[in-house]
């Protein structure tokens, strides 16, 4: 079974008892294969499957970054801090979810707290492509990608700091949105650097990732950024701008995007793809976005300050890894002693990185500056916005590669993120969408291309997203 959610809220016939058993046993099945799941929740699934499949819209099977929490089962975020942690409570995107149409079909493995690339270094293990299996799927949430795309769930909800969403959805196959930053609650969703993080859709089609946004974008009082005119986009039945529209909208591609560090068939495909939409009436004009070129190392100061800070909390006291044998001559030796058990490489190596920018001695020479950059860059984007609907790049800087190739060298994977930092940091939405397949060491892998509105700009996004999609099929 392989459908879009669309398909399946409109479906008058089939019975949500047998689509969610069926999933469930295709997703336990090919879990073998490429390890998306780090849990499954049959008693859950148990518990609320009658009670879901009479609401009238049903009760989609929806995978879960192991970074949601969702009351009384294990939230992990792919840690072994967090091995055995049961959520109290229940995110609230994930509430709206369920009061909606969906289903928690399992959770869905990640890097560990949401750091990385590739999915390597989560705790629990490494998840596969579909299109290669020696490949990876992307990170954070690769887990979810490929549960998408091999068909585990029909579609998930994940987390973006850096591109989470949409650089696995680029090497998977799929559509992975994230929207403007406050537009979904982040109450209940462990932060890795709270003011980029961002609760994002991954799905089969444009609609799709429309549909779940709709189900989950409300306006929060309980998270003190949410955006209190979320509620417009969930409330507006017709998005105002529909795909023939967008014939008239003008489209923006920044050449610093196509300057350096891009593969060369990822590249020549992309312009391909301008090509067409030109072709076919839509005006696409080359121009400058001169501070994209220092997105990453912006990012790569001011996330690691805002890892170290949240990351504080696990101690083994507050939260995290609880062990008596644990030398505990004194407090501090305590807290060296889960820390240094608790945390994998990636994330100590930023723990250290963001006290170190936030340190008396460098705070003003890296921390300081980065946030000045960062205003840079928003602005920047404000004028852009003012004579352009939507920025056009490619969602990453080449195709997945195999696992291990990169592990030892993460100033190279730093720069897997070069095209997906700047909607973080202006917080705009943006989608990825599938482009094309490019050639890579002689396989066929898949790339995307990635669309970017101003902030709220939502519909605009969407529309030109389905067009995109259709035109590049
Ligand atoms: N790859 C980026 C990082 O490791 C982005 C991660 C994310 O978006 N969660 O920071």
């Amino acid at each position: 079974m392989d459908l879009t959610l669309k398909a399946y809220i409109n479906d008058k016939n089939s019975k949500a008892h047998d689509v969610v058993k069926s999933y469930l046993e295709q997703a336990k099945k090919l879990n073998s294969d490429y390890f998306s799941f780090v849990r499954f929740h049959d008693d859950y699934i148990q518990t609320h499957l009658d009670e879901f499949a009479s609401k009238p819209l049903k009760a989609a099977p929806i995978g879960i970054k192991d970074i949601i929490l969702t009351q009384d089962s294990i939230t992990s975020c792919g840690s072994k801090m967090l091995e055995n942690f049961i959520s109290p409570y229940s995110a609230t995107c994930f509430l709206n979810l369920e009061k909606n149409w969906g289903l928690m079909i399992g959770k869905t493995n990640m890097d560990e707290f949401a750091m990385g690339w590739s999915t390597e270094t989560s705790y629990f293990g490494k998840t596969k492509n579909m299109y290669g299996t020696d490949r990876v799927p992307g990170g954070s949430s690769w887990w979810s990608a490929v549960a998408v795309a091999s068909g585990a769930c029909i579609a998930a909800l994940w987390t973006d700091t850096g591109g989470s969403v949409r650089q696995p959805a680029a090497f998977c196959w799929i559509v992975g949105m994230k929207p403007t930053y406050g537009m979904i609650s982040r109450y209940g969703v462990q932060s890795m650097a709270s003011s980029l993080d961002q609760v994002g859709v991954m799905a089969k089609t444009v609609e799709d990732a429309e549909i779940l946004l709709k189900a989950i974008a409300w306006f929060d009082e309980r998270d003190a950024q949410s955006d209190p005119r979320a509620d417009e986009f969930v409330g507006s039945e017709q998005l105002t701008t529909n795909s023939e529209q967008c014939r008239n909208f003008k489209i923006g591609v920044p050449k610093e995007v196509l300057a350096e560090g891009i593969d060369s068939a990822v590249k020549a495909l992309f312009l391909a793809s301008i090509e067409k939409l030109r072709a076919s009436g839509i005006v696409v004009e080359e121009m400058s976005l001169p501070m994209l070129a220092y997105s990453v190392p912006m990012y790569y100061t001011l996330m690691p300050a805002e890892v170290s800070t949240n990351l504080a909390r696990f101690d083994g006291i507050r939260f995290g890894l609880q062990d008596d044998s644990m030398n505990a001559e004194n407090i501090q030796k305590y807290y060296e002693a889960v820390r240094s058990a608790g945390f994998g490489e990636e994330a100590k190596r930023r723990i250290l990185l963001g006290t170190f920018v936030l340190s008396s001695a460098n705070y003003e020479w890296y921390y300081l500056k980065a946030q000045k950059a960062r205003e840079e860059l928003q602005s920047e984007f404000t004028k852009t916005f003012a004579n352009y609907d939507i920025i056009l790049t490619p969602t990453a800087p080449e195709v997945a590669w195999k696992i291990g190739s990169r592990a030892d060298d993460p100033i190279k994977m730093y720069l897997a993120d070069l095209y997906t930092i700047p909607a973080n940091m202006g917080g705009l939405p943006a989608m990825s969408i599938p482009m094309w397949m490019v050639e890579d060491q002689w396989e066929m892998m898949p790339a995307g291309i990635q669309v970017m509105a101003k902030r709220r700009g939502e519909n605009k996004l969407f529309a030109f997203g389905k067009y995109v999609e259709k035109l590049l099929a």
